[in-house]
């Protein structure tokens, strides 16, 4: 039977020495010469190409670098492929029990690296340790889990299922260890041989992970790694048509340039979303403010699930106390480097451009800052929260996903007001209500469109198998399954059946 990975407490003291070891650790690394990161192509490390060095954002100032990395060129992703294709009967010949048993061996490397993986994390990303720490024990779900459920299809009934082939990764950076895990496991739980493009601002975690899939057994064939430049990568990658399918995490246009460059393309892709939380005059509204805070803030709302627009009804609001616990919950919220744990933010992975700059920078009619833009240490990277009163429908704040801490507070006459202004977004990942009355509840869940419908808890952190996780509309293009339960794995197989009169 399949179990949820426990997490780390950090108020234990012995845990809190621990974080201070993967603190110590990462200090001094930064100090030591760093290796290259590789590109690996058929079992071949190659570090002559382009290289790319990453700075600790949160050291800005004294110009620490936590590592660099090699970019692959268009020789390296079409050498990938075929060696893809050519190792594919080697993985998927393997039974579904020898597969899940190397899986399972991948997600004990995982938890004996958890101090590493949270470490790079921090480095490379700006994640503060209690945020990466969830994401491992999701990627060992994921492992574990994925491994298992492909069991259970295996004697379905009088199919066959088999592994379509080559299958193309292309994870965030915002989860960047349990995202490629999720879509890595998957896709080897079915049967595939993968090529892994991680995200460029994510690179170091995603070998860092990789090294857990190598040493558990999965060769460098079956896994393949290949950082390199988004254009490249959709011209060697996602238009090969060797490659059987593409699991994507990113934004729609992402998404929709896919798609329009090879129109036959098996896509399962996870776009992004515009969340918002509905407090009803019927909350707790001192468990709301907790749960909105969570959720619009933490991982400084670098999150497709974060909430990022408040709907208030009326009364709320208008309630003087609500804005005031609203703003003052905020505040209490330290910012600063990765490496003080007494933040709870810590540095924007990347400069702050598009959407969330526009966002900063104009107010629409109505619009107020009930918490006005700031940055700690004099690092612009590190932006505090930030809160936008007054936000009407059809507005910049109200439309588009700014990837920020920056929440969009807005008036709803009543609930079925606030959920046409959510529906109205076009998206649907995740939404939240905070309403203690059933009938709100229930009414609520019959009329929101979103994938992920959260009552009375926070829009983020979804777990394997209890939150399947996907969103429809816009945050769903291709085929829009859900993450983290049993039939995701089936995508990415060839099912056949044999009718046979008995
Ligand atoms: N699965 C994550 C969560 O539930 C969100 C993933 C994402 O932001 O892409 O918070």
């Amino acid at each position: 039977t399949y179990h949820g990975e426990a997490d780390t407490d950090f108020i234990l003291t012995p845990n809190k020495e621990w974080a201070k070891s993967i603190r110590e650790k990462w200090m001094k690394k930064a100090g030591e010469e760093l290796s290259i990161v590789p590109v690996v192509v058929g079992g071949t490390c190659i570090r002559e190409r382009d290289i790319e060095t990453v700075m600790d954002k949160s050291q800005r100032k004294k110009g620490v670098l936590c590592g660099s990395f090699a970019r692959a060129r268009k020789e390296d992703l079409q050498h990938a492929v075929d060696v893809a294709v050519e190792d594919r009967d080697g993985w998927r010949s393997l039974s579904v029990a020898e597969r899940q048993k190397i899986l399972c061996a991948v997600a004990n490397k995982m938890r004996k690296r958890r101090a590493d993986l949270i470490g790079v994390a921090a480095a490379e990303v700006g994640k503060v340790f209690s945020e990466t720490d969830v994401e491992v024990s999701e990627a060992i779900d994921f492992l574990e889990f994925y491994g298992y459920s492909a069991r259970y299809f295996d004697t379905y009934k009088n199919l066959t299922c088999k592994g379509k082939g080559v299958g193309v990764i292309v994870p965030p950076w915002n989860f960047p260890i349990a995202i490629p895990v999720g879509g890595i496991s998957a896709a080897l739980a079915a049967g595939n041989c993968v090529i892994l493009k991680p995200a460029s601002a994510a690179t170091l975690c995603a070998y860092e992970l990789c090294q857990c899939f190598w040493e558990a057994g999965i060769s460098q064939n079956t896994l393949q790694f290949v950082p390199c430049a988004g254009s490249l990568a959709g011209e060697y990658l996602i238009q090969n048509e060797k490659v059987d399918f593409v699991i994507l995490t990113g934004g729609e246009e992402t998404a929709y340039k896919m798609l329009e460059s090879r129109p036959n393309l098996f896509l399962s892709a996870e776009t992004g979303g515009k969340d918002a939380t509905i407090v009803t005059a019927m909350s707790d509204r001192d468990q709301a403010i907790k749960n909105v805070i969570h959720s619009a803030f933490s991982n400084s709302g670098q999150k497709c699930s974060a909430t990022s627009l408040l709907i208030l009804e009326e009364e709320v609001y208008h309630d003087p106390r609500f804005k005031a616990g609203l703003i003052d919950a905020a505040k209490s919220l330290h910012v600063g480097s990765v490496w003080n744990f007494t933040n709870r933010l810590a540095t924007l992975a990347n400069p702050i451009g598009g959407a969330l700059k526009h966002a900063l920078e104009n107010l629409e009619e109505g619009e107020s800052w009930a918490l006005a833009p700031t940055y700690a240490e004099d690092n612009e990277y590190m932006l505090r929260p930030c809160i936008k009163w007054g936000v009407k429908e059809g507005s910049f704040c109200h439309k588009n996903e700014l990837f920020g801490p920056l929440l969009s507070v807005m008036c709803a006459r009543d609930l079925t007001h606030a959920i046409e202004i959510v529906n109205a977004t076009g998206y649907g990942l995740t939404s939240g209500i905070e309403s203690l009355d059933e009938r709100e509840v229930a009414y609520w869940k019959k009329h929101l469109k979103a994938g992920n419908l959260y009552v009375n808890r926070g829009t983020t952190g979804a777990i394997v198998l209890r939150q399947p996780f996907g969103g429809l509309g816009k945050s769903a293009v291709g085929t829009g399954r859900k993450a983290g339960i049993d039939n995701y794995i089936t995508q990415f197989m060839d099912i056949k059946e044999v009718g046979e009169p008995k």
